[in-house]
């Protein structure tokens, strides 16, 4: 059964979260402040965790750096803050996926098995990582791309930038991280960087370039690959 740590203030949301969730067999875990969730997550270990970012004691991105100081649990922010900066804030502080309040429930169990699949199946670091789609095959180990028997080539950078989404399937990068990876921190944020060499790599894979399947844009904020 999978356990997850429902960090919520508001009760009636709670509940509502509570019962689809276990309907769902979630095991569930409710935490109201920032200091028991940080409490229970040490103590309990769940497999994800669901966090509002509006605490009564303390703001939602501290639980996140609290709980990324030693753990790799997918978390899952649910919060009506609305706007990127917010979003950009959480997900650079070490959250996985973000839902916007008000939201609708399938989205976000969806969100969430997604978030715990990741988090099943580690990081693509391993020697035989072979991510294909219905467009293109990405072979992490080879360092090849194939559409259909055709080989693409790929520039050093398209590849890094191709290699970090892949590696993250469904994962919201953004562009600040994208930018560290690729160019170091000289890149700041020049985010035409990315742009740039996005459209390069859509023109190579993606069937309809100007309306990708596989490589997206969530505006504002980042790129990801939706496999
Ligand atoms: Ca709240």
């Amino acid at each position: 059964m999978t356990r997850v740590l429902v960090v919520e203030d508001d009760p009636q949301l709670v509940r509502a979260l509570k019962i689809n969730l276990q309907a769902r067999r979630f095991e569930v875990e409710e935490a109201s402040t920032g200091g028991t969730a940080l409490r229970i997550a040490a103590a309990r270990k769940p497999d994800v965790i669901i966090l509002d970012l509006g605490l009564p004691d303390m703001d939602g991105l501290e639980v996140i750096r609290g709980v990324r100081d030693w753990s790799r649990v997918p978390i899952l922010v649910l919060s009506a803050r609305h706007t990127s900066e917010d979003k950009i804030r959480a997900l650079d502080a070490g959250a996985d996926d973000y839902v916007t309040k008000p939201f609708s429930m399938d989205e976000l169990l969806a969100r969430l098995r997604a978030a715990t699949r990741r988090q099943q199946a580690p990081e693509g670091r391993s020697e035989d990582a072979v991510v294909t789609t219905e467009g293109f095959t990405v072979d992490l180990a080879a360092k090849k791309v194939l559409r259909g028997e055709r080989s693409v080539r790929l520039t050093p950078t398209e590849w890094h930038l191709l290699e970090l989404l892949i590696s993250h399937p469904g994962r919201l990068m953004t562009q600040r991280r994208l930018l560290l990876e690729i160019w170091g921190p000289t890149a700041g944020d020049s985010t035409n960087y990315l742009r740039v060499y996005m459209a390069q790599l859509r023109r190579k894979l993606e069937a309809d370039p100007s309306h990708p399947r596989y490589l997206i844009t969530e505006p504002g904020m980042g790129y990801r690959f939706e496999p």
